[in-house]
């Protein structure tokens, strides 16, 4: 261990609904193969914010004091045995979920699926809003020089939206329409034009939203609360519909859409957590058109990509950021991202503030 550390160090943990607490914990000691890490960003996910307000989301139940966030990047400080590749002063990105590595889910590649997987800010696990985390060095990413820690934390929400690229298949000259243009809708849009695709059309009931995927290169943005969508994407693409639909609200009404949005032979890309039993499907658009139906949980084997196409300029993600508060005002800045989600697209901490 770096001589030069704290004695112990800050950690905010959730003690109720809407309710935070700070108090003071040891450092942890990085097992061999794991490394210490200063957190420095760590994004607000609607997950966190979920679990905050609700106490839950399904079958995960917050159950006595819980440490949110996931979406983190810092500074290396300390290795543990035999670790190799990583030095102290590096910045990485962490990628939150620790899989078993046995299963026949990682076995095959799909890690994600993984039932045993350890993922962060997920009941009973914990997550990353304290200042320092030891995590398997195999999972933390070094960021390419000029790589900022603010960039390195939204490498996780791009692994979503890239992934759903990669299940979708997306190619160069194909129409996209996405629904939900909050972060994980944007990163959507970051990752389909990091593969070239340039018709991509926007739906979000929320202007603010729609601006930024404006700015973010959508061909056209559309405000389904005053537009019928379907109208509208129907003119976008000459009638045929889109090859791929992306669902990232999870609301029933935009997951009833997208079987009306889809072209023939097109692809249905749902990321949204669609958990709402009521929601009503028609399949009868599907039957003639061939569609595929896809579903996204989290992500494997994105970040390498993911960071590349922020290095190389082909993902803004600074861009979907709109706010950043300091970790001593967590609470308020937790409650603003409830109570005044018009305003705010997507919520940073910096955990050295
Ligand atoms: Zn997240
Ligand atoms: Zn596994």
């Amino acid at each position: 261990m770096t001589t030069s550390l704290p004695a112990d160090m800050q950690r905010a943990l959730m003690t109720g609904i809407r309710r935070l607490r700070y108090d003071r914990a040891p450092i942890p000691e990085p097992s061999p193969g794991e490394v210490l890490v200063r957190v420095h960003h760590v994004g607000v996910c609607g997950s966190d914010l979920h679990y905050y307000a609700d106490g839950r989301i399904g079958d995960f139940v917050v159950d006595g004091d819980f440490v949110l966030g996931h979406e983190a990047a810092g500074e290396v400080v300390a290795l543990g045995e035999g670790v190799t590749g990583l030095a102290a002063g590096q910045l990485v990105a962490m990628e939150p979920g620790i899989p078993c590595g046995r299963c026949s889910h990682c076995l095959s590649g799909r890690y994600n699926l993984c039932p045993d997987v350890i993922f962060w800010a997920t009941p009973p696990v914990g997550g990353v809003f304290q200042e320092y985390v030891t995590h398997p060095v195999w999972l933390c990413f070094p960021l390419p020089e000029g790589m900022s820690t603010i960039e390195g934390a939204m490498i996780e929400p791009l692994a979503v939206g890239w992934h759903a690229g990669n299940l979708s298949e997306a190619k160069i000259g194909q129409t996209a329409v996405i629904l939900g243009a909050g972060c994980i809708g944007l990163m959507n849009l970051l990752a389909l034009r990091a593969r070239g695709l340039r018709k991509i059309h926007v739906i979000d009931r929320l202007p603010l939203r729609l601006g930024r995927a404006a700015a973010l290169g959508a061909a056209s943005v559309i405000n389904n609360a005053q537009t019928d969508p379907v109208a509208a994407v129907m003119e976008a693409t000459n009638g045929r519909g889109a090859d791929l639909v992306f669902e990232n609200a999870g609301h029933p009404a935009t997951t009833a859409l997208t079987a009306e949005l889809v072209a023939r032979g097109g692809t249905i890309v749902l990321t949204g957590m669609a958990a709402d039993p009521r929601v009503t499907y028609n399949f009868g658009p599907l039957m003639s058109r061939e569609a595929t139906i896809r579903t996204v949980f989290r992500y494997h084997g994105c970040y390498p990509a993911a960071i590349e196409a922020v290095a190389s300029g082909l993902a803004p993600v600074l861009d979907v950021v709109s706010d950043i508060r300091g970790f001593s005002e967590l609470e308020s800045a937790l409650a603003d991202n409830l109570d005044r989600k018009a305003e705010i697209v997507k919520m940073v901490i910096d955990m050295r503030t």
